[in-house]
């Protein structure tokens, strides 16, 4: 048998033209036949992923359905983080702000809510920078257990009055599923941690959740890999979800991972998911965060993750890696700049569209 491409199609593409309700029809006979349907609106054309098919679907059924331009095989093994369902950018958006539009988004704090004082402090200056998102976990997901494990439930109260006092969103790490519970109630964006990146059972969890999640790179995680997180949690329906670079483990002694800024352009090629970089975790040292924030604008991230702390000596996690006010401001200032110039030269550029790699039924 030497057509394999007609059993296995993955992804139908409608035709501009189509209506509404040729959408609708196409959906449901997905669901008919016991699979499940992800149709993603774009900008010139919508898409309809399937997903859930045990066995070999046969396209054919669906070519001469109306408004069907198109029925495609997606061969690569994530079906719903491709540009091939999608080859517009996704734009996640949490209320009024948005990551993955025309502007540079920051999400900026301490690494841990540690008390009132510190993350009310360290949330002025966040709001004061013009950044729309506050980070500040309230569990930590320490590598020794005896180290500052979080501040727990007082955490959350603080969170929920900085979301209601600065107008800021709130981005705090999950780091199981009673924590996606948590997050929806007192927060704007779910984290998924490096270190979770791989635990399934919370990628699912977060994929029935109905507030965007943000998910970190693995520790060791190939390209692969974390897209193939990403599409853990799409497969359950939540699209909202966007890519944080945030080094990965070398032999490199001069940081504390190496942040590898050549994901920004490999995830961008193959995913419409807006991608951010963490330079503060990405090497671990205060010094080198502003200069990597620059290359992560310049590479073309959708935003920064940036951990700021009133005292960073006195911080209770990850003090050697967090800016002062005055460090973060300036950072701030100059990754708007940054992107403003790497935005008319990128859009000038003949390389500026990267080939979405399609790759179709015969
Ligand atoms: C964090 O952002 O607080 C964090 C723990 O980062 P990571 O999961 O990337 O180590
Ligand atoms: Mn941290």
């Amino acid at each position: 048998m030497n057509e394999p491409s007609t059993y296995e199609p993955m992804l139908i593409v409608m035709k501009p033209s189509a209506t509404a309700r040729e959408v609708g029809a196409v959906v449901e006979i997905i669901e008919a036949i016991g699979f499940r349907a992800h149709p993603m609106p774009g900008a010139t054309r919508t898409a309809i992923g399937i997903t859930g098919n045990k066995g070999p679907i046969d396209g054919r059924r669906f070519e001469n359905l109306p408004g069907v331009a198109e029925v495609i095989r997606v061969t690569k093994p994530y079906k719903l983080v491709t540009r091939d369902l999608r080859p517009d950018k996704t734009i996640v958006r949490a209320g009024d702000a948005a990551i993955g539009g025309e502007e540079l988004a920051i999400i900026a704090g301490p690494c841990a809510i540690e008390n009132r004082d510190q993350a009310l402090a360290v949330a002025r200056i966040v709001q004061q920078s013009g950044a729309r998102f506050f980070r500040g976990c309230v569990w930590k997901a320490r590598t020794s257990p005896y180290t500052f494990q979080g501040l727990g439930d007082e955490g959350w109260e603080i969170l929920t009055e900085i979301r209601e006092a600065f107008g800021l969103k709130i981005v705090t790490e999950a780091l199981d599923e009673a924590g996606v519970d948590l997050v929806e109630q007192h927060g704007d964006v779910i984290q998924i941690g490096a270190r979770n990146m791989q635990n399934y059972s919370l990628l699912k969890c977060a994929g029935r959740s109905r507030l965007p999640v943000l998910l970190k790179r693995g520790m060791a995680a190939t390209l692969e890999e974390w897209l193939l997180a990403a599409e853990y949690i799409m497969a359950e329906g939540n699209y909202n979800v966007v890519l944080c670079e945030r080094g990965v483990r070398t032999f490199a002694q001069h940081t504390r991972n190496t942040l590898d800024l050549a994901s920004v352009p490999a995830v961008r090629r193959l995913s419409h998911l807006p991608v951010l970089v963490d330079p503060s975790h990405g090497t671990g040292a205060a010094y080198m965060v502003t200069p990597m924030a620059r290359a992560s604008v310049a590479v073309g991230a959708d935003g920064l993750m940036i951990e700021v702390h009133n005292q960073p000596d006195r911080a209770l996690s990850d003090g050697a890696q967090a800016l002062t006010p005055e460090q973060y401001l300036s950072l701030v200032a100059e990754a708007h700049a940054i992107r403003g110039v790497a935005r008319s030269i990128i859009n000038q550029s003949p390389s500026a569209t990267p080939s979405p790699g399609l790759v179709t039924a015969a």
